[in-house]
């Protein structure tokens, strides 16, 4: 019986210890995150993943690896969709065609 990729590893560390005010958020979403969890990818130990999370999704990783990636690359492109949208700099600028 082969494992299913991406999966939960374990919790690396718990933010209950650190300051309630200096907590970083969860990699997915904007509330605290409480632990920073390792992901197994594949049946190799040193390319495992490891993300912030907040108690909800902690247990999705738990729950459903893929779902949680899912849910990961689905966070950073809204992330990236905004600060794309202030870079934004139109390029209307072409090569002069010198034919005759
Ligand atoms: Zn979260």
């Amino acid at each position: 019986m082969s494992k299913k990729y991406p999966r939960f590893d374990s919790i690396f560390k718990t933010y209950k210890k650190v300051h309630p005010n200096g907590t970083p958020p969860c990699e997915l979403c904007d509330k605290p995150a409480i632990v920073r969890i390792f992901m197994e990818v594949n049946y190799m130990n040193g390319d495992d993943e490891d993300f912030r999370v907040c108690d909800e999704h902690l247990k999705l990783a738990k729950s459903d690896g893929e779902g949680f990636y899912k849910a990961y690359f689905a966070a950073q492109e809204n992330d990236n969709g905004k600060e794309s949208s202030q870079l934004e700099e139109p390029v209307a600028q072409r090569e002069g065609d010198h034919a005759k």
